[in-house]
């Protein structure tokens, strides 16, 4: 069976007789693996050209032994972030949650949607590094079935007390007058009330406007941080693309 379908290449492996291997996320089959044709219809210019963070419209055989690409149109290549190590290094960040994140044969177009706007905003210089990064793990995280629970206090259900805690582990929220009253055994972090709503924000917003926030450098530093602890609780190790970036993130601060 032939298919003709769009997908982003998030990662790619070479075999010994230089066969390519690309895993790629579509939008109606979710993340497959398929290799390149080598004989026939695959021209060695396109398969040259077919690079981790392209964009493209694939032409792909459907077979008993998996998907054969046979061909490949560029719809957007993002090849400006090769020139910024620090995006670079988000960018496959960013490659690498999706691959680990979107459910397995699923229609993924919500994530495909989330992952090629974050990094056209990382292209195009449309926000801070660290606001996409934020907004990118925590409504990735959301889409794909661990949403944190930020309605309000998990035991009194205010939506808003005077401090609010968050407990990464649990994805919930804890006031402080409850919290006086229970052994909370996981570790908790205080919000301040922009980080709060920066998170409420990004969580139950329409897909189109969760960039369309205003937080300070401060407290986007802090929201990073909360962001990245609960990414970190299902990835359990910080992930090698997220040290780079932070290694180069630091180096130009
Ligand atoms: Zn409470």
């Amino acid at each position: 069976m032939n298919l003709k379908i769009a997908g982003i290449v998030l990662k790619q492996k070479k075999s010994i007789g230089e066969q390519k291997y690309l895993t790629l996320l579509t939008s109606q089959k979710g993340i497959i693996d398929a290799k390149l044709r080598i004989f026939g219809k695959m021209n060695k210019n396109i398969s040259r050209n077919i690079n981790v963070l392209g964009y493209y419209y694939f032409d792909i055989f459907d077979g008993n032994h998996g998907y054969i690409i046979d061909s490949a149109e560029t719809i957007e290549s993002f090849f400006n972030l090769r020139y910024c190590p620090e995006k670079l290094a988000l960018a496959q960040y960013f490659c690498e949650l999706t691959y680990l994140f979107v459910p397995s044969k699923q229609r993924a177009l919500r994530h495909l949607n989330l992952l090629l706007n974050s990094l056209w905003l990382l292209e195009k210089n449309r926000y801070s590094h660290d606001f996409i990064k934020c907004v990118f793990e925590l409504r990735l995280l959301s889409l794909s079935g661990y949403m944190p629970n930020l309605v309000g206090c998990k035991i009194c259900c205010n939506y808003e007390k005077e401090t609010m805690f968050y407990v990464p582990f649990r994805g919930e929220l804890i006031c402080s007058d409850c919290l006086k009253n229970i052994n909370q055994k996981y570790d908790i972090f205080k919000l301040t009330k922009p980080v709060l709503y920066a998170m409420r924000y990004i969580i139950y917003k329409d897909d189109k406007d969760i960039f369309k926030f205003k937080i300070n450098r401060d407290q986007l530093e802090y929201l990073s941080s909360l962001t990245e602890k609960a990414v970190l609780i299902f990835t359990e190790k910080e992930l090698s693309t997220l040290k780079i970036y932070h290694q180069f993130n630091e180096e130009f601060r």
